[in-house]
């Protein structure tokens, strides 16, 4: 019997669980993880780069820790880069522009990152600029880093995340961040919250040209690029120049003593990229000279902290549970006008408070 292929071996004990050291280890390796990830980015690892993203992208409380603990190793290696924050209508060229101007800054030697803000994936459950296949040439450089938006619930907590991303695309050497949105929104004011020069990209159209821009983004911009100035829409592109020229003189002086300019070119046929390209040296040089560039990126520093506590309240507040009773109640008192909404408001916030 005991030469026998069916003979069972004699039971073993079984341990209490298939790997008790599984803990341990893990907390163990959790630790080296924490060291690789920041010596694979120092190191300019795109595959390690791409998980410390994740981390930083995920609503695991464990992850998220780990990756601001990534993000506070990289700090100190941050910030040696000219930050781009470009917007425009969707179908404006932005992708394309992205790709050939990219293209041309890894050419010059330089390393490429683009980042992409995008606050329709929520609602629309599929990124417009999450399909990053569009940026052909740059996908495939190995100067270039391409990442699509992060999906979040709110605006405020992409753009948190969208932050933490640039410390770590300079952490791990690149030199050039470019943080695409729509240019519809409140977006482009949270892009321009992280960046050193905002571009805003149009195309002429028909009739008014100033139809459709916000104001706002206008001011925001450091330099208008009207694209698809090609074929038959030379023209209309350069008149398209001169009025949003125009329209750009009647804004207020700019805090950074840099005036704005308008500028034609063709993303697709790839010329008057190098002029904008030397646009923002140009704002760059004089920003550093004036030392508006370091005052600004401290500004935005201390805007995002406020930022966060700001979103970190209101969602403690509202998320909680006796605080959702209390402003029901509220809202029938609000209806019944017994109470002025100031002292509602003021009764609430005691006793959350009280909390
Ligand atoms: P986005 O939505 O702003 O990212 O725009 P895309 O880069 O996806 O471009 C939208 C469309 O415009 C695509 O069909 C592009 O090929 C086209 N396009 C982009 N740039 C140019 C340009 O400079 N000239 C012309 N003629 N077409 C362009």
């Amino acid at each position: 019997m005991k030469e026998s292929a069916l003979h069972v071996l004699d039971g073993v004990e079984q341990p209490s669980q298939v790997n008790p050291y599984l803990k341990a280890h893990r907390r163990k390796s959790f630790l080296l993880q924490k060291q690789d990830y920041i010596k694979g980015i120092q190191q300019g690892d795109r595959v390690i780069l791409s998980q410390a993203i994740t981390l930083i992208e995920s609503n695991r409380n464990d992850q998220r820790q780990l990756a601001q603990e990534i993000v506070d190793a990289c700090l100190p290696l941050a910030g040696n880069s000219i930050r781009i924050g470009i917007t425009g209508v969707p179908g404006a060229g932005k992708s394309t522009f992205i790709d050939t101007y990219g293209s041309l800054l890894t050419k010059r030697g330089h390393k490429v990152a683009v980042l992409a803000i995008d606050p329709s994936s929520e609602r629309s459950k599929g990124s417009i600029l999450g399909d990053k296949t569009r940026m052909e040439r740059l996908s495939v450089d190995a100067n270039a880093f391409v990442r699509p938006s992060p999906s979040g619930n709110t605006l405020g907590g992409v753009a948190r995340k969208t932050r933490e991303t640039i410390i770590l695309c300079e952490a791990a050497g690149f030199d050039r961040i470019i943080v695409e949105t729509v240019g519809v929104g409140q977006s482009e004011t949270a892009v321009h919250g992280m960046v050193d020069f905002f571009l805003l990209i149009l195309i002429s159209g028909a009739g008014d040209e100033l139809q459709g821009i916000k104001r706002g983004i206008m001011e925001m911009a450091d330099c208008i690029a009207i694209n698809k100035a090609d074929g038959d829409n030379i023209a209309a592109a350069t008149r398209a120049k001169t009025q949003y020229t125009a329209a750009l003189h009647l804004f207020p002086p700019t805090e950074s003593g840099w005036t704005p300019l308008v500028e034609t070119c063709s993303a697709l046929e790839h010329t008057g990229v190098e002029k904008i390209e030397e646009i923002i040296q140009r704002y760059v040089q004089l920003t550093r000279n004036n030392h508006y560039f370091e005052l600004n990126r401290r500004n935005q520093l201390s805007n995002s902290m406020h930022a966060f506590i700001e979103d970190e309240l209101k969602n403690s507040l509202f998320s909680n549970p006796q605080m959702q009773e209390k402003l029901q109640q509220a809202e029938v008192l609000l209806q019944q006008q017994v109470k002025s909404p100031y002292k509602i408001g003021q009764e609430l916030l005691e006793f959350y408070h009280q909390l």
